[in-house]
């Protein structure tokens, strides 16, 4: 039988905090993408692309647009496909964007928002799909898609350093458009918003040193 506390002991707790000053941490990198639009993947993305939000707001702009789409991994269990999208899980969407009234994708700069990559398995058919999304829309405008203007970036708050189910494309996967707050071991992230108990859950966050950054004299780091 799994040890039900070897299990809790396991779990790296993030508190609202620290994920408030990860994503403030990632503000010159966010602002260098330079999004017009934030595809935020509901449900683990809904809160930290609120914060992006904040990070990205220039005085006298807009708020920069967030729209939803919701995706569920399922175990493909005996499940025979050749299809990347279903490697070992499948993506099934709930909500995906609205193009029935005139939104395309085209000229956009679309950064996708989600808490973590995991397998990769999510951002994988995100972008996947989004791009035939956006082909589909070029193809009726009889323009290329290099001659859209649209540019995709993701930004999750951690990255698993774990092999990954599914690759992303070159275009997404560098440097400018691939943004990772962090990059953390293979763990199980405990995220506030999941929390039955907010209290524990920070006091456990503070434990493991994953509440507000402070420095070696316990100052706050701005
Ligand atoms: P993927 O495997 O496709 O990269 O991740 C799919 C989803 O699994 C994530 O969006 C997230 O909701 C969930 N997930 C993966 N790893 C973790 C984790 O360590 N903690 C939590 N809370 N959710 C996770």
């Amino acid at each position: 039988m799994t040890d039900v506390k070897e299990i809790e002991d396991s779990k790296v707790y993030i508190s609202y905090n620290h994920i408030h000053q990860l994503i403030q941490e990632s503000q010159p990198r966010l602002k260098k993408f330079n999004p017009d639009l934030l595809v935020c993947l509901a449900g683990g993305g809904l809160v930290p692309t609120r914060f992006v939000r904040t990070f990205l707001k220039e005085q006298d702009k807009p708020n920069v647009r967030i729209m939803s789409v919701a995706l569920s991994l399922y175990e493909a269990v005996g499940s025979v496909s050749t299809q990347a999208e279903t490697i070992g899980k499948e993506v099934v969407r709930s909500q995906w964007l609205d193009y029935s009234n005139g939104f395309s994708l085209i000229g956009h700069r679309i950064l996708l928002v989600d808490e973590v990559d995991d397998t990769r398995t999510t951002l994988h058919y995100a972008i996947s799909e989004l791009k035939k999304d956006l082909t589909k829309q070029c193809q009726e405008k009889g323009i290329k898609v290099e001659d859209s203007g649209t540019t995709f970036g993701i930004f999750v708050v951690h990255n698993k350093r774990k092999p990954k189910n599914a690759d992303l494309p070159s275009d997404v996967f560098n440097e400018t458009n691939y943004i990772a707050a962090r990059d953390i071991d293979d763990v199980w992230i405990a995220y506030p918003w999941e929390s039955n108990d907010i209290v524990y859950h920070t006091k456990r966050a503070i434990e493991q040193g994953n509440d507000i950054f402070l420095d070696e004299n316990n100052n706050y780091i701005k």
